[in-house]
């Protein structure tokens, strides 16, 4: 579940807020797109939700957990654990497999041995149809796949809260399908899921709940059929 308050965040070399007081709620394993045009703070949000970024006004809470403006570090790191990110330059280590990808977090954060965060890390791949793709390394991989790959690495940290910054915008149209059918697959293990996007298509195909983002504000929510743009 996540629960926004009135969050409020500035930077500090910008003249207005790029949040200025968003609130919002999201049920436990729902799937919630937030749309938006470029700099309507899309970003800015995710980055507060997953707790890279402080914010000025307002609370965040995640299944049961409240950090407030002006905690510190300590507080945005409650985050970390509960909410995982899959950025939009998804950033996979290109000298490592994909399966290599996928288990350098679990041992280098959770300290896990290597064949436990690789077990767990093939089950993942292989529910996300890449059971033949875990000794390829991103080069030779599609977009999507590199995608499903950077899902699958964020998922091994096993959030309550994945966050998705324009899992499409980076791909071909005709890929659309594939990332909705990811984010479906991710919906059966009971994550609740917040994605970003400029694409109003993706967005009614893909999401239960739609939240329009424009100048740092929520401007209309609702069913996918029913919000327009
Ligand atoms: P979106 O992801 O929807 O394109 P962003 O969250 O990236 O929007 O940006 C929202 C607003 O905040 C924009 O006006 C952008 O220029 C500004 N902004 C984003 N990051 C920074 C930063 N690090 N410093 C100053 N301003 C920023
Ligand atoms: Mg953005």
């Amino acid at each position: 579940m996540i629960r926004v308050g009135a969050l409020v965040k500035r930077y500090a070399a910008a003249a207005e807020p790029a949040l200025r007081g968003v609130s919002f709620e999201v049920a436990s394993g729902r799937l919630v797109a937030v749309l938006g045009r470029s700099g309507a703070g899309k970003s800015t949000l995710l980055r507060c939700l997953v707790g890279l970024e402080r914010f000025d006004e307002g609370t965040i809470e995640v299944d049961g957990v409240t950090v407030r403006a002006g905690d510190g570090p300590r507080g945005l790191r409650t985050l970390h654990g509960r909410v995982g990110l899959v950025p939009q330059s998804l950033d996979l280590f290109p000298h490592l497999s994909a399966l290599d990808n996928c288990t350098l977090a679990p041992r280098v954060v959770k300290g896990e041995r290597r064949a436990e965060a690789e077990a767990r890390a093939a089950g993942l791949l292989g529910r996300l149809g890449l059971a033949a793709e875990q000794g390829a390394y991103p080069e030779h991989l599609s977009g999507g796949q590199r995608q499903r790959v950077a899902i699958a690495r964020a998922l091994t940290m096993e959030p309550r809260v994945l966050l998705y910054d324009e899992p499409t915008s980076s791909l071909d149209p005709s890929l659309r399908d594939e990332v909705r059918r990811t984010l479906l697959t991710v919906k059966e293990s009971g994550v609740t899921q917040l994605v970003s996007t400029h694409d109003w298509e993706f967005a009614r195909s893909a999401a239960e709940w739609v939240l329009v983002l424009e100048g740092g504000a929520i401007v209309r929510e609702g069913e996918p059929g029913q919000v327009v743009g």
